[in-house]
């Protein structure tokens, strides 16, 4: 085993939007910055398919393509990737320490990453019920027909009769959205109540577009291939009938999970694990720290507004490395 140290200015962590727009403004601000790619190099958006509400591309264009774009723009300013698995961080002083492990060749190599500043954008992971037929394409039918964003894919969804999965705000909201689109939408809950606030409720309540199927429990999503969905296998947990309910879209709503366990007890985080920042800022409680993207984010939750946070932490991070080096402030941004 060997080890290997690496010391940048700017580090950034996670590839989404929010990480690799941070790249692009601190490569343009002559930082180097290095962004270390997470599990799922490019983020949420490379398991969509069109995306057409991201400005700029008329014709839409499909996530990972518009990910590749991305990364290219960063590296044509300087980035540099680094393609490992962070497993410890100590921001107790600075420069911060990020230590990662990776196997080449020669065996297994530790990294230990220095940073003067950090940019957390470790994103979001939906939550998934973990039932057959919800996979990606192709083991399964996510991406054709199964989705957990309705802002992304209802739109491919028109005159269809869709089932949205969950019962807190996310699935009264997304079935509320669906109904712009959708023919019919069945909210199927575990339980005989909902978890959503009560506004959010009472809106999806009232519409007549939507029905609730309660007390029951998705088990598998049917369909193939060639189909698409067709159908819900699901489970009454009250009369333990099971049956088939016919639909052409599954939209699974039951939260999403920031990626942000590794700084646990260090960075501030809202109950449910979101990285706080300070005012309009990106800034965390740590100073030299900055979040943005689905990290910090979990009201928007678009790629549009991780990118404007990813801006946003980059220019901090400048600004703050402008007054610990120089005591001056940084360069107007172009
Ligand atoms: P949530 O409040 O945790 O609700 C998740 C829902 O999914 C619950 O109804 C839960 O059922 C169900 N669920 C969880 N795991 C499941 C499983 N394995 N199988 C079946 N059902 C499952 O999550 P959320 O709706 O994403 O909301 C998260 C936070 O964001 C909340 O604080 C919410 O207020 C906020 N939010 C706000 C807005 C808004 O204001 N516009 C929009 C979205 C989210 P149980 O009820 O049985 O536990």
């Amino acid at each position: 085993m060997s080890t290997k140290e690496i010391q940048r200015k700017v580090v950034i962590l996670g590839s989404g939007p929010a990480g690799l727009t941070a790249a692009i403004y601190a490569g343009r601000a002559q930082l180097a910055p290095l962004v270390i790619d997470g599990p799922q190099p490019g983020g949420q958006l490379t398991i969509t398919t069109d995306v057409e509400n991201y400005p700029g591309f008329a014709k839409g264009i499909m996530g990972p393509e518009l990910m590749t774009e991305f990364r290219a723009q960063a590296e044509r300013f300087g980035t540099e990737f680094l393609n490992i698995w962070i497993d410890k961080v100590d921001l107790s002083q600075r420069p911060f320490t990020l230590y990662g492990k990776s196997s080449e060749d020669s065996g297994e190599i530790t990294t230990i990453v220095k940073a003067d500043t950090l940019i957390v954008s470790t994103g979001a992971s939906a939550k998934w019920l973990g039932i057959p037929g919800e996979a990606p394409v192709p083991e399964g039918l996510g991406g054709n027909g199964v989705s957990a964003c309705a802002t992304c894919d209802g739109f491919f969804f028109r005159g269809k009769n869709v089932v949205v999965a969950g019962g807190g705000d996310t699935a009264m909201e997304e079935a509320t959205f669906l109904t712009r689109f959708a023919s019919k939408v069945t909210v199927v809950h575990r339980r005989d109540s909902l978890r959503a606030s009560r506004i959010m409720q009472d809106r999806a309540l009232a519409n007549e577009k939507i029905e609730f199927l309660w007390n029951t429990e998705i088990k598998e999503i049917l369909g193939t291939k060639e189909t698409g969905v067709t159908g819900i296998r699901i489970f009454n947990n009250q009369t333990k009938e099971e049956s088939v309910f016919p639909c052409e879209g599954v939209f699974v709503a039951i939260g999403h999970e920031p990626n942000t366990k590794l700084f646990k007890g260090v960075l501030d985080m809202n109950d449910v694990g979101y990285i706080k920042t300070e005012g309009r800022t990106m800034k965390t409680n740590i100073e030299g720290v900055f979040a943005c993207g689905d990290a910090q984010d979990f009201y928007y939750r678009q790629a549009i507004t991780a990118a404007g946070t990813g801006c946003m932490a980059a220019i901090d991070a400048e600004r703050f490395l402008a007054e610990h080096e120089t005591g001056q402030d940084s360069a107007q941004h172009a």
